[in-house]
């Protein structure tokens, strides 16, 4: 921070700024993560300067001898945490890994399946309003209501009825877990491609708390800053068959030079996640967000589907009378931060919904256990039962920061 106050003043407090709302905040944004300083560095590294378009030892550039090294490491730590054939470390987001997928075998106009974004898909499943929505004939499927979990009979159904070229599985806000296996005998039945986008479960595949789904699939693809805890990025993993098209996809179908700085990160977050504490930090996660959900229970909250297998929880507030933007707001005036979400047959629109998504993986990192997950609940609890009452939502504050006070992220990065 100190070497950027001297060039640029404003972005150097804005830097810390942000530093210091990380800190005096419980983040449960179900996507976000804590990175470690050596993830941060490498993505603070020299390697940004550095142009390589293609593949290790088959660049477009001279002078990739080094990052070509950065690369293969990648590579091979990404194949040795979920045992796939050939991976893509370059793409540059989750959307964009997807992105290559549908562009390496399909073509504008076909037909996918996927899971509907008011059930807990995401937008590059086949949103109207995203590239996959414009370009693909999408077939949305969802989850049974009464179980609020997926509703298998209707993906074969609708499968059968539609033949689509693939189906998509994989979710942004979907509590339970998902059966690489059973979507697997659907594809075949219909003759279809499996991609499994794991991008908010990765990290509990890569420590073994859900079944790899790589052997079930055609394409695995994943963002690699959620429950991986990298940095910001994309990923690709597939069968050896489709990899010539995939690595053409990424380049030079849709991006140029790689980031080879953030590719070395992903390295980085790689060989930690290798390491045995990934998997205790793994089953922490899950065990946070257990215990949260049943405090929460018992402080009648409805959880979609009842609970979670995961790293999160769908909160549905209708029987609160709160909506997820009134929760959020209050949350986040409490130090509390949470995202507003949609519910399986929302009423409402996108921009208030009816629920809130609460994730673990953040607090966890933080080093937060079994005891603040129960305060977190009564704090939850204490704050959507009177929303707009200022005085309600600074009690809780104070007792945030204090909580927040005693576990420093980041200690010395800003002075
Ligand atoms: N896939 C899923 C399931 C996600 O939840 C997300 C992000 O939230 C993405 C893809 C897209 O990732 P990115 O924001 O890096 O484009």
């Amino acid at each position: 921070a100190e070497v950027i106050r001297q060039v640029d003043p404003e972005i150097s407090e804005i830097i810390c700024e942000e530093a210091r709302r990380q800190e005096r905040q419980i983040e449960l944004i179900a996507s976000e993560n804590f990175v470690s300083p050596a993830v941060l560095a490498a993505m603070g590294s020299v390697l940004t300067n550095k142009y390589a378009e293609g593949y290790p030892d088959k660049r477009y550039y001279g002078g990739c001898e080094v990052v070509d090294k950065a690369e293969k490491l990648a590579i091979e730590r990404a194949k040795e945490l979920f045992g796939c054939d050939h991976v893509n470390v370059q793409p540059h987001s989750g959307s964009q890994a997807n992105m290559g997928v549908y562009f390496s075998v399909l073509e504008p106009g076909d037909t996918i399946l996927a899971m509907n974004l008011s059930h807990g898909g995401h937008l590059t499943h086949g949103s109207p309003v995203n590239f996959s929505g414009k370009l693909y004939n999408v077939i949305p499927y969802g989850v049974d209501k009464e179980t609020e979990t997926i509703d298998f009979d209707e993906v074969r159904r609708l499968a059968k009825e539609h033949n689509p070229k693939m189906i998509v599985c994989g979710a942004s806000a979907y509590p339970r877990e998902i059966d690489a296996e059973k979507f697997r005998e659907i594809a075949d039945e219909v003759g279809a491609y499996l991609m499994f986008d794991i991008a908010h479960i990765a990290g509990l595949i890569a420590a073994g708390y859900h079944k790899d789904p790589v052997p079930f699939c055609d394409f695995v693809t994943t963002t690699t800053h959620k429950t991986l805890r990298g940095p910001r990025g994309g990923m690709i993993m597939c069968k050896a068959e489709h990899a010539k098209k995939i690595d053409s996809a990424i380049f030079p179908g849709m991006q140029g030079g790689p980031l080879m700085h953030v590719i070395a990160s992903k390295a980085v977050s790689f060989a930690e996640a290798l390491k045995p504490d990934f998997k205790d930090y793994q089953r922490r996660v899950v065990e946070n967000a257990s215990i949260l959900a049943k405090e929460l229970k018992k402080r009648d909250f409805h959880l979609v589907s009842g609970g979670t297998d995961n790293h999160l929880l769908l909160l549905n507030l209708t029987s609160k009378g709160v909506t997820g933007k009134a929760a959020q707001l209050a949350l986040d005036e409490a130090g509390i931060t949470v995202n507003k979400n949609t519910v399986p047959f929302e009423t409402l629109s996108p921009f208030v919904t009816s629920g809130v998504r609460v994730g673990t993986p953040a607090v966890t990192t933080r080093g937060f256990g079994p005891d603040e997950m129960v305060k977190i609940a009564d704090w939850i609890d204490r704050v959507i039962s009177d929303v707009e009452n200022p005085s309600n939502l600074e009690a809780v504050r104070a007792e945030v920061l204090d909580l927040c006070g005693s576990k420093p992220l980041y200690p010395g990065l800003c002075k």
